[in-house]
């Protein structure tokens, strides 16, 4: 199969706070002929993922470049091969890269790509609940937080892909459970589907000290484990009601990456030596080799259907922007993905 040309997102701009939809413009590339050891693939699900938002940031380092202004930007996808000079794959496989969002063909070397089975689980879910988002929450719950059986867990962000794993591993662990997200909807999905035992609507308590009472009421005894995907007054909240011994696991902080300003930090930091709590941070690739073990565990509670994946589907690359501007306005519930088209 010969290809010439595909669409692509590029940037028109660094954003200074939330990005605009006029950030985003599609245009047509070039696609190179294939070179020895290459193979040439066309996006099937691209995802958006809020750390996208600091590649946006030219001047930040970070654990990944910024992106540029004259490319087409990148990120999670999965793909079909479609022509391959590489011995390690065939037209018609299918891969997981980190390349392959935001255009419609990209050209990869076989060390970038993980091949993927359709049969095994839906190809979109290698970008949500079996991939880089599941393998976030398992590994933040699993090797951070390390929580024991009946104690209470505490899940800001719990209505997206990461949060909504988090809180259904949780309960598989035997812990009470609770979440927050920013609508009543949200809420009742986190109750009725994702099990939650509380979910607290954080926009109903517009300060941290109402977020923090809400808490305190929904977690008598404090919360044992906190993962943290939010940061600003969810963090303060969390602080003010971990319990003795508490960890907390630094995932995200989604609150900030817009911000224009420094971001204040919580004011009751010394709750952390009053009562010996553990915070870590962490980046999901530093745990790249349990990604088996992983599997292993989420892979199967899946098929079962003991644990459900939600995902937000935008149609086609010209939706690509809008899907991410969504991931900032909590349009999303599960994970957000973009089909592309054909
Ligand atoms: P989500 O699917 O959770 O989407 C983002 C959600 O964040 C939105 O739906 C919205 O839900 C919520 N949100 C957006 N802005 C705010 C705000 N100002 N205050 C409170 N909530 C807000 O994204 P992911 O599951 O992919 O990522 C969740 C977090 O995990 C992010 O912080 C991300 O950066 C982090 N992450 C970290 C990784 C790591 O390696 N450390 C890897 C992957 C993700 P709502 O309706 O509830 O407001």
């Amino acid at each position: 199969m010969t290809v010439n040309s595909g669409r692509a997102v590029f940037l028109t701009e660094y954003p200074d706070g939330l990005p605009k939809p006029g950030s985003f413009v599609v245009r047509e590339v070039d696609i190179p002929h294939l070179k020895e050891s290459e193979v040439l693939l066309r996006t099937k699900w691209m995802s958006v993922d809020p750390y996208m938002r600091g590649r946006m940031n030219p001047n930040v380092k970070s654990y990944v470049p910024p992106f540029t202004l004259d490319a087409p930007l990148d990120g999670g996808a999965v793909s079909e091969v479609v022509e391959s000079r590489a011995i390690e794959f065939n037209p018609g496989d299918h891969v997981v890269s980190m390349q392959g969002g935001w255009k419609e063909y990209s050209i990869a070397k076989p060390r970038a790509l993980t091949k993927v089975e359709p049969d095994q689980a839906p190809l979109s879910s290698y970008l949500g609940v079996l991939g880089m988002p599941g393998m976030t929450a398992w590994a933040g719950l699993t090797q951070i937080l390390e929580p024991k059986g009946g104690e209470t867990l505490f899940v800001s962000g719990a209505g997206g892909a990461v949060g909504s794993l988090v809180c259904q591993l949780g309960k598989q662990m035997g812990l009470r459970v609770i979440g927050s997200a920013g609508s009543a909807q949200k809420c009742s999905w986190l109750k009725q589907t994702i099990g939650c035992d509380i979910a607290i609507n954080y926009k109903d308590y517009p300060s941290a000290s109402e977020l923090s009472n809400a808490l305190a009421e929904a977690a008598p005894d404090g919360i044992h484990c906190y993962f943290e995907n939010v940061g600003g007054d969810h963090l303060q909240a969390a602080l003010q009601n971990i319990a003795i011994g508490g960890r907390i696991a630094l995932c995200g902080l989604i609150a900030q990456y817009n911000a224009q300003e420094p971001v204040t930090g919580p004011t009751n930091l010394a709750n952390l030596i009053t009562r010996s709590v553990k915070v870590q941070g962490f980046i999901v690739a530093q745990y790249a080799h349990l990604r088996k073990q992983f599997l292993g565990s989420v892979a199967p509670l899946l098929e079962s259907g003991d644990i459900s994946a939600r995902e937000e589907i935008y149609e086609g690359l010209d939706q690509a922007g809008a899907a991410f501007l969504g991931l900032f306005s909590g349009e999303n519930t599960g994970k957000a993905l973009v089909r592309m088209a054909g």
